[in-house]
């Protein structure tokens, strides 16, 4: 159920913030210090003395949050319909009533504020990658140049705005990675990898030749399938993980073409999270991904 009462009162979305924020007791932003008091209010937001260092926070102070315009309240809704519904950012603008660039930057502010996936890889691993149209610019003028969307078909590089996001599917745990890079080589695999439970890890690969030196490292026991060569999934050999994974990458990038490359990570981080949250109900999902932030 989507969280209404939250989007509709800015006490209960600061509400919801203090929850939060403060799930492991009051601590000063600044000093640290638990030595803190309630002291008075800022608006909707609870205000706090830290006795340490003797100055004044509140529910907002060191967050993203803090020193915005919006109303809290709308900054949650548009959180919320991004990660849940996929919102493009100029229909939320409408729904909002700010200007895109403004919605713009909120938005970028709350992904950005996203921590990386860290990868401990148990393995079986699926690894593939796509290459995704993402221009530098990715401005208002450029909006139907860019439509042209993923492309799991040849190779791109990032010089050439189709950078690489490599789709890495944890068998051993369920989980899915989805990381960007510069290059599809073998540097960048290792890189992606290196992160592993156990001294060797089961690869499964397509035929790309950057996953080759894979197989004189015994750190990697790979095994690989050739798309296009008659040759199906091969019992347990395939990514059919990475490639059904890659269509929905594909969706979540389409109501946002004209992304530049250099912020694939951030709306890729914000993929990630969507994830998580899917079959959460609404006011935890909202929650979730408040604390995904702080
Ligand atoms: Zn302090």
């Amino acid at each position: 159920m989507i969280p209404l009462d939250v989007f509709g009162s800015e006490s209960v979305a600061a509400d919801l913030l203090e929850q939060v924020r403060w799930r492991d007791g009051v601590t000063c932003p600044r000093c640290r210090s638990d030595r803190t008091v309630r002291n008075g209010s800022y608006r909707e937001f609870q205000r706090y003395l830290c006795k340490n260092c003797d100055r004044t926070f509140n529910d907002k102070t060191g967050t993203i949050f803090a020193h915005s315009k919006i109303a809290l309240r709308r900054w949650l809704f548009s959180i919320y319909a991004f990660l849940r519904f996929n919102t493009n950012l100029r229909q939320l603008q409408c729904e909002i009533e700010v200007t895109y660039k403004t919605m713009h930057r909120r938005i970028e502010r709350f992904a950005r504020a996203l921590d990386a996936p860290s990868l401990n890889l148990v393995g079986p691993v699926e690894i593939d990658e796509v290459y995704v149209s993402a221009g530098k610019k990715g401005r208002e003028r450029d909006r139907e140049s860019r439509s042209r969307g993923l492309s799991t078909r040849g190779r791109g590089s990032y010089s050439g705005d189709k950078p690489p996001v490599f789709i890495i599917a944890d068998r051993g745990t369920g989980q899915r990675y989805v990381i960007p890079a510069k290059a599809a080589d073998e540097s960048t695999i290792r890189l992606l990898l290196a992160d592993r439970k156990e001294e060797s890890l089961t690869v499964y690969t397509d035929g790309f030749r950057a996953y080759e030196p894979l197989e004189d490292d015994n750190a990697f026991d790979r095994e690989y399938v050739v798309h296009g060569d008659g040759e199906y999934a091969d019992d347990e050999v395939h990514v059919n993980t990475c490639e059904s994974h890659a269509s929905r990458v594909r969706r979540w990038l389409s109501p946002h073409r004209g992304i530049s490359k250099d912020k694939l990570t951030q709306y890729l981080r914000a993929f990630q999270l969507r994830r998580e949250l899917f079959r959460k109900p609404g006011r935890d999902a909202l929650k979730h991904a408040l604390r995904a932030t702080l």
